[in-house]
């Protein structure tokens, strides 16, 4: 017969187990917590590349990141509740995340990146065009040209990191007419105040490559490469380029700050932004490239549409529709850093 002693200890033995079980069911708890805090995912990148094909053409949209766009405070020729009505429609915040996008085309010969984002200039939201280029597969001594649709921070600033280049064997090319402006005293004493930090942005920018005698103006509109077109597309600065790319038959423009704010202007692309420098010649351009786009079906990369920013433009009455690009998984010609030739 279990006397108390034994039972006793039965029962200290089952509370001892309960306890052992109830501090391996914490140990596992804590072991989780810690696993999940191992894999914060604020110390995780989300995924800031996007693969597609235009042809022979292997290209990479490349997240330079997001930042809170002040639609509060740049939009032109909207009211506030007409903006809210649209940020609504489309089911955005507001204030909507603004991506920063560039582009990455490998032609099989050469490697063209179109826009480079903000470097350092925008802090910590942006900057991250460097570490796509590298999560793609290339590295940024591969890239043989910079084409620069105009030389806002959030284009150029990527370029030059502490005052050295960025793409050490790159050759950069961006409007002769954005190059004078924005590396003009004269000019800058004329533009807004706002504006002012811009200049010195892009002087302070484009520096090492003029140093280097790799900054190579673009005069005028034409082909520019094999393949490569230069579309005059002014308004949001003096001499805004686009670049149309064909390759068998298909054709990807890439549109700089056509847009700024996609789910505004699209309906309404007579909605300005302040930072344009002609309101009236930004609107022009944006309707006749958008149309153009439309009609000839046309793929097109933009900076500030949400990220991929790639996709197709239809046309409704006086406004216009975005259809994003279809998502393949399909593996590309590519294989990691290396270039192979087109066929
Ligand atoms: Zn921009």
């Amino acid at each position: 017969m279990a006397g108390y002693n034994d039972r006793m200890e039965s029962a200290m033995s089952f509370a001892t187990s309960l306890a052992r079980g109830a501090g391996a069911l914490l140990l596992g708890l804590l072991a989780h917590t810690l696993t999940l805090a191992a894999a914060d995912v604020s110390q995780v990148p989300p995924p800031g590349i996007y693969r597609f094909r235009v042809g022979q053409l292997d290209v990479t949209a490349l997240s330079d990141g997001t930042h809170p766009f002040p639609v509060d405070t740049v939009m032109v020729g909207a009211s506030g509740p007409e903006i809210g009505d649209a940020l609504e429609h489309d089911f955005l915040d507001r204030p909507p995340a603004g991506s920063i996008n560039a582009f990455l085309i490998n032609t099989g010969k050469r490697l063209i990146l179109v826009d480079a984002g903000a470097g350092a200039l925008y802090g910590d939201c942006c900057g991250q065009v460097v570490q796509q280029i590298r999560a793609a597969g290339y590295l940024p001594e591969q890239v043989d040209l910079v084409l620069l649709t105009h030389l806002h921070k959030d284009h150029v600033g990527g370029i030059t990191s502490g005052g050295r280049a960025v793409f050490p064997n790159a050759v950069v090319r961006a409007s002769k007419t954005d190059v004078d402006y924005w590396t003009s005293a004269a000019a800058k004493a004329k533009a807004p105040e706002f504006l002012s930090t811009f200049f010195d942005a892009a002087a302070a920018s484009l520096a090492p490559y003029k140093a280097a005698g790799r900054l190579q103006p673009i005069s005028g509109p034409g082909p520019i490469e094999d393949g490569v077109e230069v579309l005059a597309s002014p308004g949001h600065t003096p001499g805004h380029l686009s670049f149309a790319f064909t390759s068998r038959g298909q054709t990807l423009v890439v549109v700089g700050d056509l847009v700024h704010v996609a789910a505004l202007q699209l309906p309404h692309p007579e909605v300005t932004v302040t930072y344009d420098s002609d309101g009236a010649e930004a609107r022009k351009t944006r309707v006749g490239l958008l149309q153009s786009a439309a009609e000839r079906c046309y793929l097109v990369a933009a900076a500030h549409i949400s990220f991929p920013g790639v996709g197709h433009v239809r046309k409704a009455g006086n406004a216009f529709e975005w259809v994003p690009l279809n998502y393949e998984a399909a593996p590309t010609r590519v294989k990691g850093a290396t270039l192979e030739k087109s066929p």
